[in-house]
């Protein structure tokens, strides 16, 4: 795992056998895993989360931070606006400071195409009721006065927020097992069982589970466990480099994506710095699984992506031939920073603010953020295998909707139903073909 990408709270291994039965299984202890063993612990059902590799070692704990509602998928609006209320509570409700601050969200629009674009989504913001508006150029300058290159406008959401990665899915984790749920790290689900279709244990690599409800929960891996009960999901993964700086003098209180760069500045002054929604593909054979999704894709949004040849495929080959568990994967893929990215952004960001001249990168990560073709999770039970839930495919901007995700898993796992329509995110729309064309990219 590369430096800095550790949860701030000692890691939850244990010696200790699992459990012979539980009510619930998760798969996967990424933000989901954790914010739903939370709150399915509140609701009395016990509860054993399995990861292969360690705690909130991969997604969860890489992100930038951004919790944001502007600019998604309507689908997911009102889940995101629904989650807003629960992270501003969250601190109180964790014990735990998590640097929350709902210092608003800005997008800055530096072509005419870009404030058209913003500008229509101003009608998914009034159709749900949210403060987003549209800001002229002054009003930008207004907002962050240390910009230094004039924009035409933005796109601006007050009531968005941002918090700290490396803290929210620990202190889930740390309350949920206070509560009594019980974690095993390096401890990958890797069968499951069914009796008459319907779920009724988990083959874990530390033994046999009995457990009548399956949350697969497993990021990037979740198709793998789909696989074995012959559900398929085109899931990919892409890679994301995100750098954390010294700190510098304080220069905004929101999160920023604009001029080649997104930030956010940290309650010590240091920043999470990124090149703006840029994405890497390390080529391997594992891309041709889906292609027929994502090629027209990837040709429209080629600007987006860099491919790679750097020995990815290398080591994807020899991982098949090595006969390693096909459910699992690779268990912790040490998935690297692109140095490149990294100099770009750090350039980036000090033309954008001269006032930051000083300041530098001091650390790197990526992370393997996993897609879908359209763009939104999946947030389904299969009818097929009674018993399944699967929350997977955030596409980029899963962190802000964890809380909310984690509330209603729970839900659905104790009472058969979320609280919330979640129809739009099917399981099933890929192959009925009902799944529709991204609203964003990431
Ligand atoms: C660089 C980057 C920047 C991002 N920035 C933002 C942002 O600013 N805002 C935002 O909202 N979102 C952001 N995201 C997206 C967000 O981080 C994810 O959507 C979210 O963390 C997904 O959480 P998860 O629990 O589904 O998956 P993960 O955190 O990936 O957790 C999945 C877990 O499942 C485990 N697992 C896999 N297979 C198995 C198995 N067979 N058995 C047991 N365990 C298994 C893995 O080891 C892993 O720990 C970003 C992501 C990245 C990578």
């Amino acid at each position: 795992m590369p430096q800095g990408c550790y949860p701030l709270y000692p890691a939850l291994a244990s010696a200790e056998p699992l459990p012979a039965e539980v009510d619930v299984v998760i798969a996967g202890a990424g933000i989901m895993g954790c914010a739903t063993a939370y709150h399915l612990r509140q609701r009395g059902l016990s509860v054993l989360v399995c990861d292969k590799a360690g705690l909130a070692s991969q997604q969860s704990t890489r992100a930038w931070g951004f919790v944001r509602q502007q600019a998604r998928d309507p689908a997911e609006v009102p889940l995101m606006q629904a989650a807003i209320p629960l992270w501003q509570g969250l601190e109180t409700e964790l014990q735990a400071p998590l640097e929350w601050r709902q210092g608003g969200c800005l997008y800055l629009a530096e072509t005419d195409q870009q404030m058209a674009d913003y500008h229509a989504w101003l009608q998914v913001a009034a159709a749900h009721g949210l403060d987003t508006r549209l800001l002229d150029a002054r009003e930008v300058a207004a907002l962050w006065p240390a910009l230094a290159r004039p924009a035409k406008g933005g796109l601006f959401t007050a009531s968005d927020g941002q918090a700290e990665p490396r803290r929210v899915a620990p202190a889930y984790a740390y309350r949920a097992r206070e509560l009594g749920a019980r974690f095993a790290e390096g401890c990958g689900v890797q069968g499951i069982d069914r009796a008459n279709g319907a779920i009724c244990g988990v083959q874990t690599e530390r033994g046999y589970v009995k457990t009548r409800r399956l949350l697969i929960a497993a990021g990037a891996s979740s198709w793998r466990l789909l696989a074995l009960l012959g559900l398929d999901i085109p899931q990919q993964g892409i890679r994301c480099t995100v750098s954390r700086t010294s700190p510098g003098p304080a220069i905004g209180a929101g999160c920023f994506i604009g001029h080649g760069i997104g930030i956010r500045q940290r309650a010590d002054g240091s920043f999470n710095l990124a090149d703006e929604a840029q994405a890497d593909i390390d080529l391997s054979l594992g891309y041709l699984r889906g292609a027929s999704w994502y090629l027209p894709l990837l040709r429209e949004h080629h600007r987006s992506f860099r491919f790679r040849l750097n020995g990815a495929w290398l080591h994807d080959l020899r991982q098949r031939l090595s006969g390693d568990h096909p459910a699992l994967g690779e268990r912790d893929p040490h998935v690297r920073p692109e140095d490149s990215r990294v100099r770009a952004a750090e350039r980036a960001l000090t033309t954008a603010f001269p006032a930051l001249r000083e300041v530098r990168v001091v650390e790197s990560w990526a992370g393997l953020i996993d897609v879908l073709p359209d763009g939104i999770p999946v947030l389904d039970a299969a009818a097929r295998v009674p018993g399944l839930l699967v929350a997977t495919g955030f596409c980029g901007h899963g962190f802000a909707l964890g809380p909310l995700v984690g509330r209603e898993m729970a839900r659905w796992l104790d009472q058969g139903q979320p609280g919330l329509d979640l129809s739009a995110f099917r399981l099933g729309r890929f192959a009925d073909g009902s799944a529709g064309k991204p609203y964003s990219l990431f």
